[in-house]
């Protein structure tokens, strides 16, 4: 699929370039490699590349990794939209303004209006033209996501392959085939720094294996992803949040967010994470995880165990369908520092089985998975408050055998009947981040004092997913968002590369 634009490493092309474009400028002047450069080629390049393509502008994207794809090489496709065909196929009554309302329930209103109005009138659209331009969707959508806080109705759709590498398929084959003579790409070329002029942005600086060059064009957009790789930007930000861990791709290392900030662009939001429940490392120093480490299958599909924090005491209702309450809690915890705690009664109860992947292996190697004659025990194993914990595990036992709600509202309790005790330790886990690059809704980067920085533009999970989601996670908004900005930034950075406004 990346043939269909001309993917070169380095040197080869930018000297490709520079003759065609040099020959195209015709004078004195620095040689224009495009009307405008687009950083990163994730989801939101893709959608930007092909918005400034439809506007007709010569394109130049430029990718740090091998190949092209960012994270939706590893991540799963959701994509949440209302008012669809789809939707409409099944009875599911819906609308952009449910979809909104619905999106600041989850994101207890802390979205930037414009941004998430905005989202949520073109997501339809863009799904409509995926479907009729060669992506496949899952017959069975549009469902209610079942691992992210409920939409009030069905509108999470994703592609019967379940990648969202689909999308930026069908974005490349499209642009290939409407308008490859105006796109380049380069990979293995990592973009360092922005060229301002008079205060405008007029390019990158990149280094290549073939060393470090400027590139030029009229508009520059940074769809450089989000810094869930990046611990020392997260230590940085939100120092709260250091022992998260991430289940992020290693590039996600947020460089465009800090060349934004220092080409006088605000950052917004970056004192703030969604943790979602929950990571378990392999040692202390077990920063980046995969799926096999999450610990979210006990909220699921787990019944009796209960979360507590360094005092021992429980935060909320574990067994809550809402992931929101969970999240929510899960902030106020520093770091998310949780221990998940049953016996063998409520393990034998749950059919001897975790949903824990190498629940033996990790009990043998002894670090995030322990176990213990007794409650004192396994909380000093642990280094949390062994009465706080005692205490806990005495109210929980004794609300059920009550058959009483216990404190957080839960009737689905258990007693805690023999030993030995387990506890399993995790953290809030990233999947997106949720500061970035503040824009307006031409997706132009934004100043300190609110004016555009001319020329910077930011899509996708660069300008954080706080902008439009607010304070919290609504299932299929990091998708969808990502290729609505990534089209709307392209076809605005074309619009200014040709009339300067
Ligand atoms: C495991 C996982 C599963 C997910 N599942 C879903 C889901 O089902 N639904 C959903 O809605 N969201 C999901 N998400 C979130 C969603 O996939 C991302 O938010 C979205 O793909 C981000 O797209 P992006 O284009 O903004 O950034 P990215 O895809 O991260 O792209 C950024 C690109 O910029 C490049 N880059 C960065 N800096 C530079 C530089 N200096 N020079 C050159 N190139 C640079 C990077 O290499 C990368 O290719 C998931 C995320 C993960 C990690």
């Amino acid at each position: 699929m990346y043939k269909s634009f001309r993917v070169l490493g380095g040197v080869l092309l930018a000297a490709a370039l520079l003759a065609s474009c040099a020959g195209a400028a015709g004078g004195p002047g620095p040689a224009l490699d495009a009307d405008v450069i687009v950083v990163g080629s994730g989801l939101a390049g893709h959608g930007a590349v092909y918005g400034a393509l439809e506007k007709g502008a010569r394109v130049l994207l430029i990718e740090k990794n091998d190949k092209l794809g960012g994270t939706s090489l590893t991540s799963t496709g959701t994509f949440s939209a209302a008012g669809t065909r789809m939707q409409k196929e099944k009875g599911i009554v819906d609308s952009v303004q449910l979809h909104i309302d619905d999106i600041n329930r989850i994101g207890h209103g802390k979205a930037d209006q414009a941004l998430l109005r905005k989202f949520a009138e073109e997501a339809p659209g863009v799904w409509e033209w995926f479907v009729d331009n060669g992506l496949a969707p899952n017959p069975a959508g549009p469902v209610i996501d079942p691992v992210h806080s409920p939409y009030s109705v069905p509108r999470t759709m994703t592609p019967l392959k379940n990648s969202a590498n689909e999308y930026v398929r069908v974005m490349a084959e499209k642009a290939k085939e409407k308008y490859g003579e105006r796109l380049s790409a380069l990979v293995n070329t990592k973009v360092v720094g922005l060229l301002v002029e008079k205060g405008r942005v007029v390019g990158v600086r990149a280094t290549s294996p073939e060393g470090e060059r400027l590139y030029r064009a009229k508009a520059v957009i940074l769809a450089t992803g989000g810094y869930g790789s990046n611990r020392d930007m997260i230590k940085k930000y939100s120092p709260r949040y250091a022992e998260y861990r991430t289940v992020t791709p290693p590039w996600a290392t947020g460089e465009g967010i800090e060349m934004a900030a220092a080409a006088g662009a605000a950052l917004v939001n970056m004192d703030y994470l969604v943790g979602y429940f929950g990571g378990m490392p392999k040692a202390a120093d077990h920063y980046a995880i995969g799926f096999g480490d999450l610990t979210s299958g006990f909220a699921d599909r787990w019944k009796g165990e209960i979360w507590v924090d360094v005092n021992g005491k429980r935060f909320v209702n574990e067994d809550d369908g809402d992931e929101d309450p969970r999240e929510t809690a899960i902030d106020k915890i520093r770091d998310g520092k949780i221990l998940i705690v049953f016996d063998q009664g409520i393990l034998e109860a749950n059919g001897g089985k975790t949903p824990l992947r190498d629940f033996d292996a990790r009990l043998a190697q002894g670090y995030a998975v322990k176990k213990a004659d007794t409650p004192e025990a396994l909380a000093a194993a642990f280094g949390i408050n062994p009465q706080g914990l005692r205490e806990t595990i005495d109210a929980v036992s004794a609300a059920s055998a009550q058959g009483q709600a216990d404190a957080f509202g839960k009737t689905s309790g258990m007693a805690f009947t023999k030993g030995p005790y387990y506890g399993v330790l995790c953290y809030g886990t990233i999947f997106m981040t949720q500061g970035g690059i503040k824009v307006d809704t031409q997706l132009r980067a934004l100043g300190k004092d609110g004016k555009p920085v001319l020329g910077l533009y930011a899509a996708g999970e660069s300008m954080g997913t706080t902008q439009w989601g607010g304070h919290g996670y609504a299932g299929g908004t990091g998708v969808a968002p990502a290729i609505v900005f990534g089209l709307d930034a392209g076809r605005e950075a074309a619009q200014f590369a040709k009339t300067g406004r």
